[in-house]
């Protein structure tokens, strides 16, 4: 399949008062046309700086794109384009939904001008179409009433329609990419599927490519073709779905398996957290960010940060474990602080 977005040697960092945070740390994954690509890692791992860097959302200062590029559609670098030139492809081809709807909901504006207003500025929709458009959107994510609801205001929506309304903003376009961070974290269980089932449906209609990021695995198995494991601003492991929960070769992508509830899994097992904290990003270690954590650490793990090795088509992971350069005799080390 073809490549839509195309994410190379990605460095982001912050500058901050007490240094530089680097958060992305040379970060590498395409997502492929109509792909759902779900990306997965512990809070500070550097999964929504990087979706919001694809988005060109970072604040900059205090946010820095240090190095890398974002190919959309094989050409456009995004980041080299100008803010207006961004902004256009924000309109037009990109949308975003995020955990909390009333951060990209406009709280003074009715939801119907929300959605209109990107088709008459970008996509030369009159008015009268525009509101046509608007009030298919709001059907088809399952808001009743949308011919009344249009002129309301956002707080006059419950939580999930709120978040019903984002995805009618952020689909309204007909992006071609649709990214979605932590989209239902904030709902609760019931609602939470309804939004997975309609992003589901949606793909299907209209062969959005999406990224998801979301730290919740049953989401992942539920709408995801392919997962990338971030952990301390780098990509650790990615793989089809099937390669993460069936074949994983990373310990982080074990402890993660094993700490987090599976939306199906009706097993007993008990849930086990993994212990120890993500390492500093003000100084991120030489060897492997995850060696301090890590029960398998070896000698060489501390001094070299293993690159990544190919496990099959499309499944590759960064770890001595299954590297084929990793010297044949080292011995585990003591671990931890
Ligand atoms: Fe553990 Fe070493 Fe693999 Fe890092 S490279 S995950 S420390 S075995
Ligand atoms: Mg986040």
């Amino acid at each position: 399949k073809d490549v839509i977005l195309e994410v190379k040697d990605l460095e982001v960092s912050f500058d901050t008062y007490a240094g530089e945070v680097k958060a992305v740390r040379g970060v590498n994954f395409n997502l492929r046309k109509g792909e759902a690509l779900a990306i997965v890692g512990e809070s500070g791992c550097g999964k929504s700086v990087t979706a919001q860097t694809i988005m060109r959302l970072i604040p900059t200062p205090p946010g820095r794109i240090k190095n890398g590029q974002i190919l959309f559609e094989g050409k456009t670098d995004i980041v080299k384009l100008s803010d207006k030139e961004m902004e256009e492809i924000r309109g037009s081809e990109m949308g975003m939904i995020f955990q909390d709807p009333m951060t990209s909901l406009n709280p003074t504006m009715t939801i119907g001008k929300q959605i209109t207003e990107g088709l008459i500025k970008h996509q030369g929709y009159s008015k009268d179409q525009a509101n046509e458009r608007a009030i298919e959107m709001l059907k088809l994510v399952g808001i009743p009433n949308p011919e009344a609801r249009i002129n309301q205001y956002p707080h006059q929506f419950s939580g999930g329609m709120r978040q019903r309304v984002m995805i009618a903003v952020a689909l309204a376009c007909n992006p071609k990419l649709l990214i979605a961070d932590e989209p239902t974290t904030a709902l609760d269980v019931t609602i939470q599927a309804q939004i997975i089932d309609l992003m589901k449906d949606l793909q299907n209609k209209i062969d959005t490519s999406i990224i998801i990021i979301t730290h919740d695995l049953g989401v992942v198995a539920d709408i995801a073709q392919r997962v990338v494991v971030m952990y301390a601003g780098k990509v650790v492991e990615q793989g089809a779905v099937r390669d993460i929960f069936y074949d994983p070769k990373h310990p982080y992508t074990w402890g993660l398996l094993r700490s987090v509830p599976r939306l199906h899994d009706d097993s007993d097992a008990e849930l086990v957290p993994i212990e120890g904290t993500p390492p500093d990003l003000f100084a991120p270690p030489k060897g492997c960010g995850f060696a301090a954590r890590c029960p398998y650490a070896m000698q060489v793990c501390l001094e070299h940060d293993p690159q990544h090795s190919s496990i099959n088509e499309g499944h590759s992971v960064a770890c001595w474990l299954t590297n084929p350069m990793a010297p044949k005799v080292d011995r585990p080390v003591e671990v931890g602080e």
